[in-house]
């Protein structure tokens, strides 16, 4: 049994190719937002997601075979690693005293991160206006979560997710609202409502708004990291692939990211890069380099299919742009002294939807 690849080009292979899974093999999460339709795996220290539907799943050259407690990821049919699956977490099995499932108001993501949509419709779904990769109307047409998460019952959730899984952090995202603030505000009441309960630290993402005072009244409510997801630098492709994002220029999110920094510090603010979206990577390295000289993480991830979407069959980047990519952004992090572990919650830390961690080193 062996791999001629290190650990970390494993795990951009099977990000970038997919997995096919066994029948009977549980399948992983379907839809949603994050690491929709994927599989959770630890290589070592570090954990990923693996997309598991699409054609580039389907045709995948690796597959997953369970064996028991064990699992194996096979090349063309040869054994090339015994991998650790990230298992169904306890708290799935309980309800709210009205009998709404737990899962249904937040989700484990990658080993200890517990993860909510707290809104889970957007303005711009119906809009001709949706990011093209978002699935988050998918989980609500399938009846899998509620539209509306309240701050009471994400604590409820929360306090039984640390006790019998024990999860570290928190991360919140919404889909936008007509008045974006009034989502902003949302997520901050329902961090608030977390950490009171918990004390766990909590991320939450949202995009930029005028009123540059929001930072300052979420780090009140008990906020520890925030995202604010560009998805690309390259306004021809916002355009085209999150056209009502778009609307707001790239200034803008940069604007934002100075003043969150001020806020949260160094390390605690965030936008998720995504590669395979017909953008440049000298536009994109160059981004993300402007990015962590403010000390703002770019989270780079590949592109990713998600089922009823527009990109449900299209393929991520080859993993040779992944490496590159990867090795470039995590040179100019360890230049300014930017690190995935150093950040207090959400995305960066959890890491399960990108390899640029296990690059830092
Ligand atoms: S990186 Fe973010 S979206 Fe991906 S699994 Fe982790 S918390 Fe979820």
């Amino acid at each position: 049994m062996g791999s001629s690849l290190k650990p970390e080009e494993l795990m951009v292979e099977l990000q970038s190719k997919g997995i096919r899974l066994e029948q009977g093999s549980v399948k992983g999460r379907q839809g949603g937002a994050g690491p929709a339709n994927g599989k959770g795996m630890v290589f070592g220290t570090f954990q990923i997601t693996v997309p598991t539907t699409g054609e580039c799943a389907m045709n995948s050259h690796y597959s997953l075979h369970e064996d028991g407690e064990r699992a194996f990821i096979l090349e063309d049919g040869e054994v090339i690693s015994e991998v650790e699956l990230i298992g169904k977490p306890q708290f799935y099995a309980l309800h709210t005293a009205d009998g709404v499932p737990y899962n249904k108001i937040a989700l484990l993501h990658g080993r200890d991160c517990l993860a909510s949509t707290v809104i889970q419709t957007c303005s711009r779904w119906h809009g001709g206006e949706r990011c093209q990769f978002c699935g988050i109307g998918t989980s609500l047409n399938d009846n899998n979560t509620m539209p509306v998460k309240t701050p009471k019952q994400l604590a409820e959730v929360a306090e039984a997710a640390v006790r019998l899984d024990g999860v570290t952090h928190v991360t919140l995202t919404a889909g936008t609202t007509a008045n974006p603030l009034h989502g902003i505000k949302h997520l901050g009441d329902c961090a608030r409502a977390i950490k009171e309960a918990t004390g766990l630290l909590v991320h939450v993402q949202f995009e930029p708004v005028e009123d540059l005072s929001i930072y300052s009244q979420l780090k009140d409510y008990g906020v520890d990291t925030v995202g604010m997801h560009l998805e690309s630098f390259d306004q021809k492709v916002r355009e085209r692939i999150t056209p009502g994002k778009a609307k707001l220029p790239v200034s803008k999110y940069f604007e934002s990211f100075a003043k969150a920094v001020e806020v949260f510090g160094r390390n605690q603010v965030s936008t998720y890069i995504i590669i395979g979206l017909g953008e440049s990577l000298a536009d994109t390295l160059a981004g993300c380099v402007r990015c962590i000289k403010m000390g703002v993480y770019p989270f780079v991830v590949p592109l990713r299919p998600v089922k009823e979407t527009a990109f449900a069959n299209m393929a991520p980047p080859e993993p040779k742009t992944m490496v590159e990519i990867y090795t470039e952004v995590a040179r100019a992090l360890a230049d300014k002294g930017l690190r995935a572990a150093d950040s207090k919650a959400g995305c960066v830390r959890c890491g399960a939807c990108s390899v640029l961690p296990a690059f830092e080193r």
